[in-house]
């Protein structure tokens, strides 16, 4: 996808959807009796994902607003691919994000008994015939969307014939693909979704909930909106794709519906983000393949993932919003998602040393065995998260990279003869340090410190160009921190014609350090609490960490440096 269609203006998105104009209107009109009815509908075949997340915003969002009712319903039509762990982790995630459907939990399979009777309806008034063919014959009949299709020679069965036929189909005479039900509407139809669509197939896996009392089961097209109808649905929204199956949606209803009542069909566009993609079919091979290490691999677009991670809730709501409901297909860029998530955790977030790279720091002239307190704000966005007291020694961590035996020009942090503050206590000059000739690795650093420079003192007036973050090693505690990238490294990685979107996936995406020093307040931190590392960025408590080994996420780094760096 070209670079203009990546959606990342904040402009860009009007000030109401026009799918609540659409709403509004209705209920100005006096529809529905001035109810909003919404449904979010997922087929629970895998873990929600961020696009998801768009859908869920809408459908809970506006029934919110309007004093609606917004219902949960699993469309489980397929038993093949579907699964209780599914239904489970969908309900956790929608919690997650603030979404409540009360006692709605409605599942497609409820109504197999209704639509079973649907079915038997439209075969006696002549709009529905069982047809014998095989599924590839019956596709290449279908004609082009400027060709007729093929009649099938089974399309004038009798109804009662047809009826024999459904019925046993469901009592498991029949092989699966042997026989499919299809609804009899128009095969000249330029709407190719018209051509008599399969609306019965017989599939004898278990079902999930309704385990093999079934044979037959009804296609997404003809579960959906009639599912919709019997909930009283008043607004359908969904994606864009699903703007051609309109006109089938609306002719099942027709054949429906006993009054004035109808539920209305509007689509929006897909979220799509940068880097990542949205299929679950194909983030379910990212899992089966073991190129990650689960649906909530912090690395994956899905919500575990993004909780994971140390994403919040209102930041994923943040950034649908910023991104709008709009009827152009575009490309989200991920960056926006990160600015989301570093504006809300720059108000939340405690702020803590933590040294990803350590290098040791000796203060010769600071006394051995003495211990500081020294007082640090724990954020300064926000007076009320007060300060804490952060122990201070003579042996400190400092990053590697905060010190160079020849430093460029405008290196503001620790070189031979150079002084820096380590921020909230004092100023230290770099005396010496030690190196590995033979591999070139400095080894520890020694310093002096000027004891008047303490934070908060009389000499803390003194200036230096360079703050750097510490910890004192004796109080420090270790830890694993993760760092995380982007999981391909092509903006579009499954939009490529034949390319396989494993050729995209970024070798870094993953680095384990291990080793890292932290101040010892955080050895009590909770799963999933979040903190920003001084200097370093976002990062949180992972779902692996235990009291005997931390673990920690990068959520985000502080600055946008990726897109300089590959721009
Ligand atoms: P499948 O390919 O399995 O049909 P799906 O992503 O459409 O996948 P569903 O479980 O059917 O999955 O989706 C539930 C709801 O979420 C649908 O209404 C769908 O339109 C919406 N949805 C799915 N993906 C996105 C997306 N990327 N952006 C916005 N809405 C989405
Ligand atoms: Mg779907």
């Amino acid at each position: 996808m070209s670079e203009d269609n990546i959606n990342n203006k904040e402009e860009s998105k009007p000030s109401i959807s026009f799918i609540e104009q659409f709403v509004a209107e209705d209920l100005e009109g006096g529809k529905n009796s001035g109810n909003v009815i919404t449904r979010f509908p997922p087929e629970p075949n895998g873990y929600l994902h961020i696009g998801h997340a768009k859908a869920i915003c809408l459908d809970f969002g506006l029934a919110k607003k309007y004093n609606g009712k917004c219902n949960l319903r699993f469309d489980d039509t397929n038993p093949v691919k579907e699964d209780v762990e599914y239904v489970d982790s969908i309900k956790e995630d929608i919690h997650w994000l603030g979404f409540d459907w009360e006692e709605r939990e409605f599942y497609a399979s409820d109504y197999f008994g209704k639509l079973y009777d649907f079915a038997a309806e439209l075969i006696k008034r002549g709009l529905a015939y069982v047809d014998d063919q095989p599924a590839e014959l019956i596709s290449s009949q279908k004609g082009t969307p400027t060709q007729p299709g093929t009649e099938s020679p089974f399309r004038n069965r009798q109804a009662d014939e047809n009826l024999d036929l459904f019925r046993r189909m469901n009592k498991g005479e029949f092989d699966e693909g042997s026989r499919v039900l299809r609804a009899r509407v128009d095969m000249t139809s330029p709407n190719m979704h018209l051509r008599d669509p399969i609306i019965y197939r017989i599939i004898k896996s278990p079902h999930h909930r309704t385990g093999s009392s079934w044979k037959v089961y009804p296609m997404y097209d003809f579960a959906h909106g009639q599912s919709d109808y019997f909930e009283g649905i008043t607004h359908s929204l969904c994606t864009l794709e699903f703007e051609v199956h309109r006109p089938l949606y609306d002719w099942f209803i027709d054949q429906l519906k006993t009054d004035d009542y109808r539920p209305r069909q509007i689509e929006f566009n897909r979220l799509n983000l940068t880097y990542t993609m949205m299929s679950k079919r194909k983030l379910l091979e990212l899992v089966q393949e073991g190129i990650v290490k689960g649906w909530d691999d912090p690395r994956m677009p899905t919500l575990c993932g993004l909780r994971r991670r140390g994403y919040t809730p209102e930041s994923i709501k943040k950034f649908i919003d910023l991104i709008g409901y709009t009827k152009v297909e575009a490309i989200n860029d991920v960056s926006l998602l990160e600015h989301a998530i570093r504006e809300d955790l720059n108000i939340k977030a405690p702020r803590v040393f933590g040294v990803l790279n350590p290098l040791k720091v000796i203060i010769s002239n600071y006394p051995e065995g003495k211990e500081e307190d020294v007082e640090l704000i724990n954020n300064p966005e926000d007076e009320t998260m007060g300060k804490r007291l952060v122990p201070f020694s003579r042996v400190v961590y400092i990053e590697q990279d905060d010190f160079m035996e020849i430093p460029p020009n405008k290196f503001f942090r620790l070189a031979p003869g150079m002084e820096v503050r380590l921020k909230g206590a004092y100023i230290i000059k770099c005396e010496g340090f030690k190196k590995d000739e033979a591999t070139g690795v400095i080894e520890e650093v020694y310093c002096t410190y000027d004891k008047e420079t303490r934070s908060g003192g009389s000499g803390s007036e003194r200036k230096v160009k360079g703050t750097l973050h510490w910890v004192s090693a004796k109080h420090s505690v270790d830890a694993e921190v993760r760092l995380y990238d982007r999981l391909f490294n092509h903006e579009d990685p499954s939009g490529q014609k034949e390319d396989d979107y494993r050729k995209f996936l970024n070798p870094e995406s993953l680095k384990v350090l291990t080793g890292c020093k932290l101040e010892p307040s955080l050895k009590s931190a909770g799963k999933l609490e979040k903190f920003q590392f001084q200097r370093l960025g976002y990062f949180c408590v992972d779902t692996d960490s235990t009291d005997r080994k931390l673990v920690f996420n990068r959520t985000v780094q502080l600055k946008d440096t990726w897109a300089k760096v590959n721009k």
